[in-house]
């Protein structure tokens, strides 16, 4: 199921991510020998849909076409199958960054297994997973411990990190028991600028020699903790600006990411005094009244609160969730707090 290589084939460099297809069966691990011995991982297209990964690393892949990797990389392109189609995962697959915590089965647990087992037999500096927001977010790194190396890692990113433990089956939470790990959130697929932000951060990890292990100070970084999931109920009818749906979606309501509303704030229309939406938080307790309420058809904030992943797409709303919900953390304070 996964294909192991130890150089960069011939033509893979040319292919966009619906083109690698052409050149791998399906799920790839490269592995490719650096002057430092311990290994950058870097995931792409967990999501086929966001290239943003992939089209970074063919162009560091290129830059050292002809000259040693400063340190040794192990390159994981995942749903080639979904990449090809343009879609986050095809009909039938699980979600490529929701199956990485292998309990239950699904059909793509052998291919984790596979991929962990690897990874396990080498020495790993850092993991990173690269993604895109189908909404307007700002460029962000998440992590999933509050550990110094952790926040070193997402701070070379970006200064707006974000931490967060549920959902657990995304790859950074399962690297993050053999390394620093992070998710890199890179805007919308197909800007330039994210393209060229992933690369210059996978190139500055290549020469890191280690890891400062002092805590960030606060004013260092905007660090937000992930406290719900908000999803729309299951049998709830999805719409626009408050016209005969069980929840109309505000428009440009995406423009609310990273938005500390205050209560109050109208949060999209109800078809009815129902709430059609449903909030979980980390220990997976259901809990939208804390947050939101009904009233004459318009869904209100409760209490101050930031939504990040706000997307106007309906279907990746269906599979995944409506947004989620963040709290400020004080760095310093949470990282001594949490550290091991
Ligand atoms: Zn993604």
């Amino acid at each position: 199921m996964l294909t192991l290589l130890d150089e960069v084939p011939a033509g893979l460099l040319q292919c966009d991510a619906r083109q690698l297809i052409s050149v791998l069966p399906g799920p790839t691990l490269i592995r490719l020998a650096g002057k430092r011995e311990e290994v950058l991982f870097i995931s792409v297209l967990l999501h086929g849909n966001e290239i943003t990964g992939w089209e970074a690393l063919r162009s560091l892949l290129s830059h050292y076409r002809d000259k040693p990797l400063p340190r040794s990389l192990c390159l994981f392109i995942a749903n080639v199958a979904a990449a090809a189609e343009g879609q986050r995962c095809l009909p039938g697959q699980a979600d490529y960054n929701r199956i990485w915590k292998v309990e239950g089965v699904v059909a793509e647990h052998p291919l984790v297994r596979e991929v962990l087992a690897e990874l396990a037999g080498m020495r790993l500096f850092g993991a990173i997973d690269i993604h895109n927001n189908s909404g307007m977010n700002p460029h962000y790194a998440c992590i999933n411990r509050l550990d110094a190396h952790f926040m070193h890692l997402a701070r070379l990113f970006s200064r707006t990190i974000v931490y967060f433990i549920q959902p657990d089956e995304v790859m950074s939470l399962a690297m993050a028991a053999y390394c620093p790990s992070v998710t890199l959130e890179c805007g919308q697929p197909g800007e330039s600028t994210g393209v060229v932000h992933a690369q210059e951060f996978v190139e500055a990890c290549l020469h890191l020699s280690a890891f400062p292990a002092h805590v960030l100070p606060d004013k260092e970084v905007d660090l937000f903790h992930t406290v719900a999931t908000v999803k729309v109920k299951p049998d709830a009818h999805i719409g626009f600006a408050g016209v005969g749906a069980d929840f109309s979606l505000l428009p440009d309501m995406d423009k609310l990411n990273f938005t500390e509303l205050p209560a109050g704030s109208l949060f999209g229309w109800s078809g009815g005094e129902r709430l059609p939406l449903q909030a979980w938080d980390e220990q997976g307790r259901e809990i939208a009244a804390r947050y939101f309420e009904v009233h004459k058809g318009e869904i209100i904030t409760r209490t101050p609160l930031m939504p990040s992943m706000l997307s106007l797409n309906r279907e990746i709303i269906r599979q995944d969730c409506l947004c989620y919900l963040m709290e400020r953390l004080p760095p310093a304070q949470a990282q001594q707090k949490y550290a091991d």
